[in-house]
């Protein structure tokens, strides 16, 4: 992949469009090339999420945006990318949108040739078409609009010499873009309506587009620097101007999804995080991962060595998992112990819903019986109408799990086998950032998906609940929300389905008809 630029002990810097903001519009060439990359230079238009396809061993300099006194000047940041090239480093030189729009790649790009210093340009994804795209705004439409022209709209338009030729310009090309123009904006207006364009075109202006905090502001010509005002937008924006912004009415799809704009918080395992993210950031919210829990092994070695010769030799009727933690576990134990699936032999297995189902399902196991309510009471009921009198069931867990499972199958006539395997430990080093959003007042829910993820985030709190009451608390199910009462607090969301996607899918209830931005 990298062939066509080897020179060993060469330096060699590759101008890469970072994209507009959404990490998802980082081209595979650009992830590529920072994944090799010795030094990473990047700016504030450049999402630094996208480091993390970086090494974490690669140097990363942030060069600043010009309001910041961290900033270089872009003539410093010529001779940094020289530097490295004659250092022989592998650099990156990360732009926002794509380098040669805007982004002075040409000028590094000049800098690198007079210098000998081999490069190469990866686009990115622009913002002046992606920013609109994600506003629901096509820049050319069929019968609407068969031209567009992308503008700066960082020159003031009303001194002499400007190198904008406004007259031309006004009414030659069916859509403008302005980029950098937000502060320009009625003077922009005044020009284009003074040279022939209708005081009614539709006009946009979208902040931090393609990212969760975009913003829109629509209005006319006329009307679109007061609209814009009113709204307080800010830079970055890109200003639409032309028939096309009416579409965004019929096309809007990303701000419009049901969590647009929602930070969610997500408690979950590191490991068992990424379903939940996933599924919120569908629905148009940005999920923030703050493992509470950590799975510690725990487990005593005669009581697992007995118990899996128990079930191998069909002393038990069922094996009840409560959850897909302890089905892993299990599993891992069977087969350090060189046993796999068939130990089960004849015993039926129960679990208390689809997640702990599906974790089974991994381990080539087909559950017998699954309730229809995912809570130890689901369970029972469904147990009910099982003959289990005089049964031996298995019961692998966690430590501190809750009594009314044991209970009410004892009560049943059977005699249950508990087989602690682990704890759901508070980690051991926590997301910092994650916890100062929470203490900032930055998250707007937080989601719950165990009581000891609640118990775990309190402790991490310090014991603290109060920057749980300014956020919407939503509980996968009855007994996390006790959990969460028994805090103090209320979950104003319960899960109807206890799954990761049930959890959802209430969240979204809950909002529903209730457009944010
Ligand atoms: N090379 C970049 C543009 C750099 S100039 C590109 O191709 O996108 C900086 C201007 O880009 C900003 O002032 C703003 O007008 C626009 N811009 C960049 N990212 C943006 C975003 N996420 N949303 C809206 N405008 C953006």
């Amino acid at each position: 992949m990298t062939a066509h630029r080897e020179t060993p002990g060469r330096g060699f810097v590759s101008l890469v469009g970072a994209g507009p903001g959404d990490p998802d519009l980082l081209t595979i060439g650009g992830a590529a090339r920072l994944a090799e990359a010795d030094v990473v230079v990047y700016d504030h238009l450049a999402n630094p999420a996208l480091l993390s396809h970086a090494r974490p061993k690669a140097e990363k300099i942030y060069v600043g945006k010009t309001t910041d006194r961290h900033t270089l000047t872009q003539s410093e940041i010529n001779a940094l990318l020289v530097e490295l090239g004659l250092a022989g480093k592998r650099g990156v030189r990360l732009k926002g949108g794509d380098p040669f729009v805007f982004g002075r790649g040409g000028e590094e790009a000049e800098d690198l040739v007079a210098a000998g210093i081999p490069f190469e340009v990866l686009p990115g994804v622009t913002s002046a078409i992606a920013a609109p795209a994600y506003a629901g705004i096509p820049v050319t439409h069929r019968g609407i609009a068969s031209s567009f022209a992308v503008i700066t709209g960082h020159e003031d338009p009303s001194k002499d010499g400007t190198s904008i030729d406004w007259a031309r310009l006004a009414t030659a090309v069916d859509t403008l873009v302005f980029l950098m123009g937000t502060g320009r904006l009625a003077e922009i207006a005044r020009q284009l309506i003074g040279h022939g364009r209708a005081a009614s075109t539709p006009c946009a202006v979208i902040e931090w587009g393609t990212l969760p905090r975009q913003r829109t502001a629509t209005g006319t010509l006329e009307t679109i620097a007061e609209a814009v005002r009113e709204a307080g937008i800010e830079p970055p924006a890109v200003t639409v101007v032309g028939e096309v912004a009416r579409l965004r009415d019929g096309l809007r799809w990303f701000d419009a999804r049901p969590l647009f704009g929602k930070r969610v918080l997500v408690t979950r395992t590191r490991q068992q995080a990424s379903d939940l993210s996933r599924a919120l950031a569908a629905r148009g919210a940005e999920p923030v991962e703050l493992p509470t829990i950590e799975i510690v092994p725990a487990f005593d070695e005669r009581e697992l060595a007995e118990s899996i010769a128990d079930l191998k030799s069909s002393g038990f009727g069922w094996v009840v998992f409560t959850s897909a933690n302890a089905v892993e576990l299990f599993a891992g134990h069977l087969r350090a112990a060189g046993l796999d699936a068939r130990a089960f032999g004849r015993a039926q297995i129960a679990a208390i819903g689809p997640g702990t189902a599906e974790a089974l399902r991994r381990e080539g196991l087909r559950p017998d019986l699954v309730p229809e309510r995912f809570v130890a009471e689901g369970l029972l009921d469904a147990f009910a109408r099982r003959v289990v009198r005089g049964q031996r069931v298995l019961l692998p867990r966690a430590e501190g799990a809750r009594e009314v499972l044991i209970d009410g199958l004892q009560g049943m006539g059977a005699s249950v086998h508990e087989l602690k395997l682990y704890r759901a430990a508070v980690p051991e080093r926590a997301d910092v950032e994650g916890l100062r959003q929470l203490r900032a007042g930055e998250i707007d829910v937080a989601t719950f998906a165990s009581s000891s993820a609640v118990r775990n985030l309190i402790a991490m709190l310090g014991g603290d609940v109060e920057p749980l009451r300014r956020v919407l608390i939503a509980a996968i199910g009855p007994v996390t929300a006790d959990a969460v009462r028994a805090a103090g607090l209320s979950a104003a969301v319960t899960a109807e389905r206890h799954t990761i996607e049930g959890l959802v899918e209430s969240l979204v209830a809950h909002y529903a008809g209730t457009l944010t931005r």
